[in-house]
């Protein structure tokens, strides 16, 4: 991969402040000025029914709020020569192509697999068959949710870390799809009466350490394991190339959410500035939710993280 070709546009158009409960806990924008609002109020009488839900994600007075099924789509896009993102500005799906097939970082929502990831495949020329791997950064329902399909269809491997691959298979009670969806909803739990049905998760197929190496064809991952958000959460960098798709682990302004647990707060700061803060500071940093940053953006700010407790 090279990055001659790098596009930031669909990336950088995403909000400052995004993710809520399932990924970063932002601080509030200030209000905009008069003007400003004068202006956004003008082009939204204009657009009428149009571009409602972009105006809802984007204007709206919610910075902190989660991840939303019908968050704005993405328009599927080439951002390297081999790296794709799909999905929606909400939650992004990765596709890497190597000479050996495609892998995929993250699937999605279950109930979008038909309207939003298998034609984004195809919007960008990419043929779902050729998916070989899927490896999801952790174990919440909006990240897992499109990998049976795979694994079903096309014998797609399905990769994991050990600690999340538990947590699909025995989801902690209350944690239903609807009751918590900023969670991400490990979905299978014991959703109260009324939630829908949390999507079955992939079967159990490979169980991923930290530090180790993937290799698919002419690509080479490395898995970081970072707890905190979840147990097994982790982050995937592209070897000898200054990318690394941070899952729900660290994102612009601040680590992924933990649920105001101190324990697990501490464990992600610890493990983000002795795992991820080591790399260089050039490395671009896509989370699954929304906008993507730099490590060296982010680096300086770990301090002020810490005491702000999120
Ligand atoms: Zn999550």
């Amino acid at each position: 991969m090279t990055l001659g070709r790098w596009m930031p546009v669909v990336l950088l158009l995403l909000p400052a402040v995004v993710a809520g409960q399932d990924g970063r806990q932002g601080a509030p924008a200030p209000p905009d000025s008069p003007e400003v609002t004068r202006y956004v109020d003008e082009a939204r009488a204009r657009a009428g029914a149009d571009w409602k839900s972009a105006y809802d994600f984007f204007c709206t007075a919610e910075p902190n709020r989660a991840n939303r099924p019908d968050d704005p789509l993405l328009e599927p896009s080439r951002i390297f020569d081999n790296v794709y993102v799909i999905g929606r500005v909400g939650t992004a799906v990765f596709a890497i192509t190597t000479s050996d097939g495609i892998v995929l970082f993250d699937a999605g929502y279950a109930d979008q697999l038909e309207t939003v990831l298998r034609p984004g495949l195809k919007a960008v020329g990419l043929d779902e068959a050729q998916v070989k791997y899927i490896i999801l950064g952790h174990g919440h329902a909006d990240h897992f949710g499109g990998a049976p399909y795979f694994q079903q269809k096309y014998g797609t491997r399905v990769a994991m870390l050990g600690a999340d691959w538990d947590l699909v298979e025995n989801p902690p009670p209350g944690r239903g799809a609807a009751a918590n969806p900023g969670s991400g909803g490990a979905a299978r739990g014991a959703a109260p009466a009324g939630a829908p049905p949390a999507p079955p998760p992939p079967k159990r197929d490979l169980v991923l350490t930290d530090g180790q190496t993937l290799t698919v064809g002419d690509e080479t991952f490395r898995i970081i394991a970072v707890p905190g958000h979840t147990p097994g959460s982790m982050c995937f960098k592209l070897v000898d190339q200054p990318v690394l798709f941070s899952g729900d682990t660290l994102f612009p302004g601040g680590a992924g959410n933990t649920e105001k647990d101190a324990n697990r707060f501490k464990q992600i700061i610890e493990q983000i500035d002795r795992k991820l803060f080591v790399l260089p500071p050039d490395t671009i940093v896509m989370p699954g939710h929304g906008d993507d940053t730099t490590v060296g953006t982010e680096r300086p700010h770990l301090q002020e993280w810490i005491d702000r407790g999120w």
